[in-house]
């Protein structure tokens, strides 16, 4: 439990700096535009810059943008910024690069360079964009050239822009609190899921606060919030964003195995989603990592990788719908508006389709909403688990009550005294008085059986206890045992002794002659201290029985017993007559 407190304590520490980052500009602050390039191109690593002045060569329409070729090329032309503050920065959208080349050439041919290795990209919390210094703009600037050497994303070419001051551009903010938003709502799922584990130990609850972790690191990456707390390098931002996505994707086609029902699941189906799970941790995995090698291709690979996932587990999901499946209803609920966005964001970054970044908020609202979904689910979940275990133990209580009762009279019966003697005797329970219904063959004989049985449940009616001190069981036949603890244990059995024939003779009316009972009674003196066993008391009890039947019935015979360390004891007897 401290451990969640403290949990509790650093998730609202992040969402409180996450908000703080992300505050509101001051009404003062002047928002700057941004300029988009005229114009892109993707060549072979040799292509000089000569060649790329002119017009030749260059795709001038928003299309077209590939990230697998050697280098890509964007031209940003001064007509953009004609009559507005001088661009001072480049700034784009997060991913793998070799080098950026930024060139400003003026009208008269003369050109400043700026050359920067990946390293030197400063990731900006606004989004998950990094920045660079351009080389001095003048009003003689005729264009900006801007060389990416293996671009790894789509993205990192068609959001990247031009702005005077990027901490001045107009960069929605909303964005950056809703993702602070996002994140508060994935932390409470995430202290659910440790508490549900707790209780449950259920590998659905494990898998889900994995797929909840991994959709943390990609708000925080993904969505640039990190950068309002820490410095991460480009690379590792870059990698660790699409890095969690293909494993909290892997995660939850696990989660959906496990949580599924038995029986929701085709085996069939149940082996394909798991083998898909671990081709989306493994194979976007790798792309994600955006090593030199796969750079030609990881951008695609990536997204269409994620392919056969969507189509696995709609189909797991549909058939799990199909098969009656409560699970799955949830899950389809959740995991609806991810895929949907996924399917919109797969698209985007294929190039298929060109928006703005902004259009990843619609991800990561979907992603709250599968947590909080799923946490209800799970929640559900664990009703149902702890109904079934009530309904068990209900069970379970009812079994005991029939193992330990007598059927006839309801006391309790032999079975259960001896279970339960030594903590009673520990209780206190040191009085120990046999009862036996005198010349009681006599009354089936006479009456028949039912008769007998009325006497025996009126028999057990008198010497149920009726306080604490006093445990009334059925040994067997018509023989009954009375536990005492407490002042004047003698007097009480001997009471109880008087009032069986009078409870016989009301409810069992007709008898001719009223049916009395005998009892040997022992006590153990600080029972506490001193172990005896039942069958011991029993023995004893018994031998008291026979000398008060052997005395003439209906009596009391007893002996008190202290017992030492070891034996010598001590014992006195008596005999008690009815008055
Ligand atoms: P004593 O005074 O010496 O105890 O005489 P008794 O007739 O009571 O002696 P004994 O213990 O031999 O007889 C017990 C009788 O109790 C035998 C049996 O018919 C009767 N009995 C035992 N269990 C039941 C029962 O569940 N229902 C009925 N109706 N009778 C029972
Ligand atoms: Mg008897
Ligand atoms: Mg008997």
């Amino acid at each position: 439990m401290a451990l969640l407190r403290l949990l509790g304590r650093v998730a609202s520490a992040l969402v409180l700096l996450a908000l703080l980052a992300a505050r509101p500009a001051a009404a003062d602050e002047r928002v700057l535009p941004t300029f988009a390039p005229a114009c892109h191109a993707a060549t072979e690593a040799a292509r000089p810059e000569a060649a790329m002045r002119g017009r030749a060569g260059w795709v001038c329409h928003n299309g077209d943008w590939r990230s697998g070729s050697e280098a890509a090329w964007l031209r940003f032309e001064a007509s953009a910024w004609q009559g507005q503050d001088l661009p001072r920065q480049f700034f784009s959208r997060i991913a793998r690069f070799e080098t950026i080349t930024l060139t400003a050439i003026d009208h008269d041919g003369t050109r400043r360079v700026a050359r920067y290795a990946e390293a030197d990209a400063e990731p900006v919390a606004a989004g998950p964009v990094f920045r660079l210094p351009l080389p001095e703009v003048t009003p003689a600037t005729a264009l900006v050239l801007v060389r990416i050497e293996a671009p790894h994303s789509v993205p990192l070419l068609t959001e990247a822009r031009l702005t005077r001051d990027m901490d001045h551009a107009a960069w929605p903010r909303i964005e950056i609190m809703l993702l602070a938003f996002v994140m508060g709502m994935l932390v409470l799922p995430l202290l659910f899921d440790v508490s549900f584990f707790l209780v449950l130990r259920e590998r659905f609850v494990v898998l889900h606060a994995g797929l909840v972790s991994a959709m943390m690191v990609y708000v925080l990456t993904a969505g640039g919030l990190v950068t309002a707390f820490a410095r991460l390098p480009l690379a590792a931002m870059a990698v660790l964003g699409p890095l969690s996505y293909a494993l909290g994707a892997g995660l939850s086609a696990l989660f959906l195995t496990d949580f599924l029902e038995r029986g929701a699941q085709s085996p069939l189906l149940r082996r394909v989603t798991i083998a898909i799970a671990w081709f989306t941790i493994i194979v976007p995995g790798i792309c994600a990592l955006q090593l030199g090698a796969t750079q030609r291709f990881d951008d695609t690979a990536y997204f269409l990788a994620f392919l056969p996932f969507i189509l696995v587990i709609t189909t797991a999901i549909l058939e799990a719908v199909m098969r009656g499946s409560r699970s799955a209803r949830f899950i389809a609920v959740a995991w609806t508006p991810i895929i949907i966005a996924s399917v919109e964001r797969l698209l985007r970054g294929l190039g298929a389709h060109v928006g703005p970044s902004s259009l990843d908020q619609m991800l990561f609202v979907a992603l709250g909403i599968e947590v909080v979904v799923i946490s209800l689910a799970i929640a559900d979940r664990f009703l149902a688990l702890r109904r079934e275990r009530d309904a068990a133990l209900t069970e379970a209580k009812m079994l005991e009550q029939i193992s330990t009762r007598d059927s006839l009279t309801g006391l309790m019966n032999r079975r259960a005294i001896e279970a339960r003697f030594d903590e009673l005797l520990a209780q206190g329970f040191d009085t120990f008085a046999l009862v036996d219904l005198d010349r009681f063959k006599a009354i089936n004989d006479l009456h028949g059986h039912q008769v007998g049985d009325a006497a025996l449940i009126a028999c057990a009616s008198a010497i149920r206890a009726s306080d604490r001190d006093a445990v009334a069981v059925r040994l067997g036949g018509e023989e009954f045992v009375v536990l005492l603890r407490g002042p004047r244990p003698l007097e009480r059995a001997e009471a109880l002794r008087q009032a069986i024939p009078m409870r016989i003779a009301q409810e069992v009316p007709g008898l001719d002659l009223p049916v009395t009972a005998s009892m040997g009674v022992v006590m153990l003196a600080e029972a506490g201290r001193h172990r005896m066993a039942f069958a011991e008391f029993y023995a004893r009890a018994d031998a008291l029985m026979y000398e008060a039947k052997a005395a003439g019935r209906n009596r009391l015979a007893y002996e008190r017993l202290t017992v030492f360390n070891a034996p010598p004891e001590s014992r006195s007897k008596g005999e008690e007559r009815a008055a």
